[in-house]
């Protein structure tokens, strides 16, 4: 074990690099954990439109990329390790990355979470070229065209509503023949005369890897196990997320969805351990909600090493 550092970043994407830049600007020299998969969401998606500062929309790799430009330029130290394991029980904290072990006077987690996928190549390969993980983020590429929603719960019918300012059509494909959702989420999704139900229905193969775009999606009855094809342009699977949380059980206190659980925006049942970002916050979940709180679990981070006369 090395020095004790005054800040240790867990997660490299958006809330995560966000921290670094204001704990880095605050002279707090942070050393931020970005794993293999530096990035997180925004790696998976195309055109960025809704990032204020880019108003000709950016490349989501691409920003992420002059967002670590920006870490590293006041001082940030990446290591590009997952962290396997910590200890928050006694101080310094400790947290375990690449066979090392490191200790640090205070934590910001910032994991993430990640989209549950369908599990077909045909997805992994047209992610991004037609296969979205949120509406919000890349509805308005669909204007007049046709889209299906994968899902039943909440947050499906929200993407479909959602879709329907922006497609001429939205087909929720859902697995039995009721919905998960709340009622009133349900009602509005009903009364919506752009969105039609295909029941009892699961996703066997999206087309068209060939083209390198969506055009269609194969579907299964999995009661009469009939398959039937519907053309679309684009496919929103929204079926949850799963934070990215495993190595915070047992140390921080989370949510029955497996979240962490936070008071007062960013702090967690352990003082001096901060959480930014969507391993919290499975509301908003947009790139700049998740710096917003990378921004404000910075300056509490700050507050609380300040206060404790750890700088
Ligand atoms: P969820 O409630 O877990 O619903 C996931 C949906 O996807 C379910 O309908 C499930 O089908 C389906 N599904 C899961 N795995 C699938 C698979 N492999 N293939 C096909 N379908 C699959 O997740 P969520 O909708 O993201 O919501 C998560 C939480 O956030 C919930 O508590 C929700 O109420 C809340 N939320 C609230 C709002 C709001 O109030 N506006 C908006 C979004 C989310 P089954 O139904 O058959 O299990």
């Amino acid at each position: 074990m090395g020095d004790v550092e005054k800040v240790i970043i867990i997660g490299g994407a958006c809330a995560g690099l966000t921290a670094a830049i204001y704990t880095a600007r605050a002279k707090l020299n942070p050393l931020l954990f970005a794993g293999h998969m530096f990035g997180g969401q925004l790696m998976m998606t195309s055109e960025v439109e809704n990032y204020p500062g880019f108003p000709e929309g950016i490349q989501g790799p691409e920003l992420m990329e002059k967002f670590r430009q920006q870490a590293e330029k006041f001082g940030t130290r990446i290591v590009y390790e997952n962290v396997i394991k910590v200890d928050f029980k006694s101080r310094p904290f400790r947290v375990w990355a690449g066979g090392e072990e490191y200790a640090a006077e205070s934590v910001i987690v910032a994991t993430g979470a990640r989209p549950r996928m369908l599990g077909l190549e045909s997805e992994a390969m047209l992610m991004g070229k037609g296969v979205s993980y949120c509406a919000v983020c890349d509805g308005a590429f669909y204007k007049d065209r046709d889209v299906v929603v994968v899902g039943g719960g909440d947050s499906a019918m929200e993407e479909a509503l959602h879709l329907t300012h922006h497609a001429k059509s939205v087909t929720v494909i859902h697995r039995r023949d009721k919905l998960r959702a709340s009622k009133i989420m349900q009602e509005r999704a009903f009364e919506n005369p752009k969105i039609n139900f295909v029941w009892d229905s699961v996703v066997e193969d999206i087309y068209d890897v060939n083209e390198g775009r969506v055009t269609g999606v194969l579907i299964k009855n999995v009661k009469t196990k009939e398959l039937s094809e519907i053309r679309c342009d684009g496919v929103f699977i929204a079926i949850g997320h799963e934070p990215n949380t495993d190595v915070f059980v047992g140390q921080l206190t989370l949510d029955s969805h497996g979240y962490i659980k936070v008071h007062d925006h960013v702090k967690t049942s352990v003082e001096g351990v901060f959480a930014a970002g969507d391993v919290h916050d499975h509301k908003y979940r947009q790139a700049i909600t998740a710096s917003a709180f990378g921004c404000m679990a910075a300056l509490e981070c700050e507050r609380y090493l300040a206060e404790k006369g750890l700088v």
